[in-house]
C-alpha cells in the first residue's frame, strides 16, 4: 500500500523535542503569570473576511499565504494565519471592552500559512501571543516589548537585538505615503511586479517586499520618523524613555514596517544572529485602528507575535542543554507472578503519593529489567521475588551509589519521598 505521510511544512513533534516545547510553555505560562496576562484560546478557524477585513487585502498573508476552504454549509472559512484578528474577535463578541481595562491576554496557538517549507518557516507553525487592550499609553508599548525581553533571557538567549520604529498614526501615514510614492515612482522601472501593484494602494508595503533587488532601489527612501506628528514623535519617545529606564537595548530602525496591515505607531521585532534568514523570533507593535476596523468602538491595543519554532530553534543554537533529561523516581522490578501483581500494585500506590514509578510491562529477565531500569534512568530501584513477598519488605537500591536498604512495603512511599529528598 502506498504510503502516507505528514504534509510538506508540517511536522509531528515528540519524544525530546516534545519535552523542549513543554519546557519552553512553561516558561510561557509562568511569564505571562508574571506580568498579569490571561490565556485566551481561540478557534483554529474563522470566517475569512475577518482576516481580509483585519489582517488586510494587500498583506502577503492574505494576497497568498491562507488556507481558505468553504466548507458543506457554503462558509468561506480560513484557517488562522495569525491570532490578532480573532483575538479582536473575541475581544468585542465577549463585550470585553465593557470590563475594567486593560485587558491583558495570551494565546499559544498552531497557525496555517501556505508557504515554501525551509528551516523556521513552516506551513502549520505555532505562535505565542500577547495583546493589550484599552490603554493608548507609551508605558503598554513598553510592557509588551518587556514580556519579549524577558522571554528570550529566561530562554536564556542572549544573541538578539531589538529593533524598533514607528509607523506613526494615520495622519502622519497619510503625509508618508504621499512622499513614499513619489520617490517609489522615481523606482517603478526597477521594482518587482508586485511592488509595482502594491505603490499606490498601499506603499509602506512594498518596504516589506523580500526581493533583494528591491531592496537594493529602497535604499534612501524617505523614512516614516521624519513625517511623525507631534504626539506620535512625543509617543515613541517616551517608549524609548522607558525601555531606558526598564534597561532594554534597542536600536531604532526605520526599516521595520512589519507584515501587517494594522500597525500604528510603535512597531518592533526581536532579530536573532543565530538562525540565518528567518532570523525574527519576535515580531509586533501597536494597533490602534484594527478594533475599529473590525467593527468595535475605537480601541488602543499593543501587541507581539513569536514564532514558538523558531524561540526553538534559537535556544537550541545558544542553549543545547536548557531541557533536562526524563527520570523515574523508582523502577519496582518483579520475579514470577504473583510478585508481578504486587508490582504493579505497589507502583500505583507509588504514583498516587506523586512518585514517578515504573515496572515492566514486556515480562523481561530479572537482568533485562534492571537494564530498562537504566535506560529510563531510574533513581532507586527495587526487585520482588518470593521471599521479599514473604517478608513484605523489599531491598530499596540507590541506582547511582549502588547503595541499599530494606523497605516494609508498607513504607515504601514514605522512604522513597525521604531518600528522593536526601538525593537532591
Ligand atoms: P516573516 O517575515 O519571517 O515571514 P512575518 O512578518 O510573516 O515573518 P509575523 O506575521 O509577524 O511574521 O509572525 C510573527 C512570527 O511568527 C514571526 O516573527 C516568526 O517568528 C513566526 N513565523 C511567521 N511565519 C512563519 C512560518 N511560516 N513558519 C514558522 N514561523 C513563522
Ligand atoms: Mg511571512
Amino acid at each position: 500500500m502506498e504510503e502516507i505521510r505528514a504534509l510538506k511544512g508540517t511536522k509531528d513533534i515528540f519524544g525530546d523535542e516534545m519535552r523542549k516545547w513543554l519546557d519552553i510553555e512553561d516558561i510561557i505560562r509562568n511569564l505571562c503569570d508574571d506580568f498579569g496576562f490571561n490565556q485566551i484560546r481561540t478557534p483554529i478557524f474563522e470566517f475569512t473576511k475577518l482576516f481580509k477585513r483585519g489582517v488586510g487585502e494587500t498583506t502577503d498573508i492574505v494576497n497568498k499565504e491562507m488556507y481558505s476552504f468553504i466548507d458543506k454549509g457554503d462558509n468561506d472559512i480560513t484557517l488562522k494565519p495569525e491570532s490578532t484578528a480573532p483575538v479582536v474577535r473575541a475581544y468585542l463578541e465577549h463585550a470585553m471592552h465593557a470590563e475594567t481595562q486593560p485587558i491583558k491576554l495570551y494565546y499559544i496557538s498552531p497557525t496555517f500559512r501556505y508557504e515554501k517549507p525551509q528551516a523556521g518557516r513552516q506551513r502549520q507553525f505555532h505562535q505565542f501571543g500577547i495583546e493589550m487592550f484599552g490603554s493608548e499609553s507609551p508605558t503598554a508599548d513598553a510592557e509588551v516589548i518587556a514580556i519579549g525581553q524577558t522571554l528570550l533571557k529566561r530562554l536564556g538567549i542572549k544573541n538578539v537585538e531589538l529593533h524598533i520604529n514607528s509607523l506613526g498614526g494615520p495622519e502622519c501615514r497619510k503625509r508618508y505615503n504621499e512622499t513614499l510614492k513619489t520617490f517609489l515612482r522615481s523606482k517603478e522601472e526597477h521594482l518587482c511586479e508586485l511592488c509595482k501593484e502594491r505603490m499606490d494602494k498601499n506603499p509602506l508595503r512594498v518596504l516589506d517586499c523580500k526581493n533583494e533587488k528591491c531592496q537594493q532601489e529602497l535604499q534612501g527612501a524617505p523614512t516614516i520618523l521624519d513625517t511623525l506628528g507631534e504626539s506620535c514623535k512625543a509617543h515613541f519617545e517616551k517608549v524609548q524613555e522607558l525601555l531606558t529606564a526598564m534597561n532594554i537595548a534597542y536600536s531604532v530602525d526605520s526599516s521595520i514596517v512589519r507584515g501587517l496591515d494594522y500597525y500604528t505607531k510603535t512597531v518592533f521585532e526581536f532579530i536573532s544572529n543565530d538562525i540565518g534568514a528567518q532570523g525574527t523570533v519576535c515580531g509586533g507593535g501597536r494597533y490602534d485602528k484594527l478594533v475599529e476596523e473590525i467593527g468595535g468602538k475605537p480601541t488602543p491595543a499593543v501587541g507581539f507575535g513569536a514564532g514558538m519554532e523558531r524561540l526553538l530553534l534559537v535556544r537550541e543554537a545558544e542553549n543545547k542543554d536548557a531541557v533536562s533529561p526524563t527520570y523515574r523516581d523508582i523502577f519496582i522490578g518483579y520475579r514470577g507472578e504473583t510478585a508481578m501483581v504486587e508490582a504493579f500494585k505497589m507502583v500505583n500506590h507509588l504514583r498516587q503519593a506523586g512518585i514517578s514509578a515504573e515496572s515492566d510491562h514486556l515480562q523481561r529477565s530479572i537482568k533485562a529489567q534492571m537494564k530498562y531500569a537504566n535506560k529510563i534512568s531510574a533513581k532507586f530501584s527495587a526487585i520482588i521475588g518470593e521471599s521479599e513477598l514473604e517478608e513484605k519488605s523489599v531491598q530499596v537500591k540507590n541506582m547511582a551509589t549502588g547503595e541499599a536498604i530494606t523497605v516494609s512495603f508498607d513504607q515504601l512511599a514514605d522512604s522513597v519521598k525521604k531518600m528522593l529528598s536526601e538525593t537532591l
